[in-house]
């Protein structure tokens, strides 16, 4: 069956979310980010400063060195999370088929809205957020997730330098390989730099290129992920829309302004991330399968490493310990850390346990729970959540 699927950007989120709120920044060159005394990075720029090379996850004493009177305004994550809810909640009123994949990000599988023509949608979708929230957005339409995604990045790119793009580029059914073809390799999802390294070492640099490349021989070279590459360049991709509840996970993050190689202290900073994870879990009434752990390096090399429990958990003790042995697994005592985080995925409904034998259980759940509301009576330290756009 054909389907239509949607993509939804936000262009330049956070960047465009502080100039709803202070319009003296338009059309200046500012970014949302860390001080580059404290090596915080780009997380969001706007398109003023992306004229002069600056792009976010670069670090901001680079990126002032690139713009020397660059405005630098400090991430407001709640605020940007907000607005972020309103954008999604727009989107779920069209279709229950929407999947978030970042914070100003989502597909949605707009099939089934038959007598409504796709580019008649997506205009009044860009129109909506803009004069509702104030917000640019571009769109991509096909009929699967990855040329969808590449439509919507095509967009930006054929934007008018220093303002925002406000793409809407359609693929018509049946014309995906053809769209695809002249781009670069490294916009197919799967081509890092290593494998772009490796391809170009073949000659191969178009997306079109990899399509004629025999598959077998891909294949060969690069194994599972050279069929795939094969079936991408086709343009090829038969991924459902996954929604909320499959795919939610719940994190927190931090990232240190010096990196931390204590082994005390790191893991009472994973302790109070896990505790904060598992008190949203309950607050949200869910309960997660799979804990996972991120770390990075102070070279910037991000791992992460997951456990898949047994049974669903929303308990604090158990993701604590989960987590910890985690850490233990992937770090030598002392490595230094320069972020850590713990996530909870696999979400669904908590087990209850209310048989006679096993209250225990339950009445420690009682007990956190009643912590829980006592915590957000009165507050608690807050943890700051990074989140790149
Ligand atoms: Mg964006």
């Amino acid at each position: 069956m054909n389907r239509t699927i949607l993509h939804l950007d936000l262009d330049a989120f956070f960047c465009s979310v502080e100039e709803t709120r202070n319009p003296d920044l338009r059309g200046q060159p500012f970014a949302v980010g860390g001080q580059p005394d404290e090596r915080g990075v780009v997380a969001s720029c706007s398109y003023a400063a992306r004229q002069f090379g600056v792009h976010s996850a670069m670090p901001m004493s680079r990126a002032v060195r690139l713009v020397p009177n660059l405005i630098i305004v400090s991430g407001r994550h709640r605020l940007y999370s907000e607005v972020s809810k309103q954008v999604m909640d727009k989107l779920h009123n069209l279709t229950p088929l929407v999947e978030q994949i970042s914070i100003d990000e989502a597909f949605l599988d707009i099939s089934n809205l038959r007598d409504e023509n796709p580019e008649r949608l997506a205009r009044r979708l860009q129109a909506d957020i803009k004069n509702e929230l104030d917000l640019p957005c571009s769109i991509g339409i096909a009929s699967n997730k990855l040329v969808a995604k590449i439509a919507t990045e095509v967009g930006k790119k054929s934007a008018k330098k220093g303002s925002p793009p406000f793409g809407l580029t359609i693929v018509p059914a049946g014309e995906e390989a053809a769209f695809l073809a002249p781009l670069p390799a490294n916009m197919l999802w799967g081509v890092g730099p290593k494998t772009e390294a490796k391809l170009s070492e073949l000659g191969i640099h178009t997306i079109g290129d990899i399509a004629r490349w025999p598959e077998a021989d891909l294949a060969k070279r690069f194994g599972e992920n050279g069929r795939e590459l094969a079936n991408h360049a086709r343009g090829r991709d038969d991924r459902r829309i996954v929604t909320e509840h499959e795919t939610k996970s719940i994190s927190q993050e931090t990232t240190f302004t010096r990196d931390v190689s204590d082994d005390k202290s790191l893991e009472k900073t994973l302790r109070e991330l896990a505790t904060e994870v598992a008190r949203s879990l309950r607050k949200n009434d869910l309960a997660g399968k799979t804990v996972k752990l991120k770390i990075r390096w102070p070279d910037f090399t991000t791992l992460t490493r997951q456990t898949t429990l047994p049974q669903p958990t929303d308990s604090d003790e158990e993701i604590i310990k989960t987590a910890l042995k985690l850490l233990h697994d992937v770090r030598k005592p002392r490595q230094p850390v320069r972020l850590i985080g713990v996530g909870v995925s696999g979400l669904g409904a908590p087990i209850r346990q209310l048989g006679l034998w096993d209250t225990g259980s339950e009445k420690s759940r009682k007990l956190q729970e009643v912590v829980d509301e006592l915590q957000e009576k009165f507050g608690r330290d807050i943890i700051h959540r990074g989140e790149l756009e």
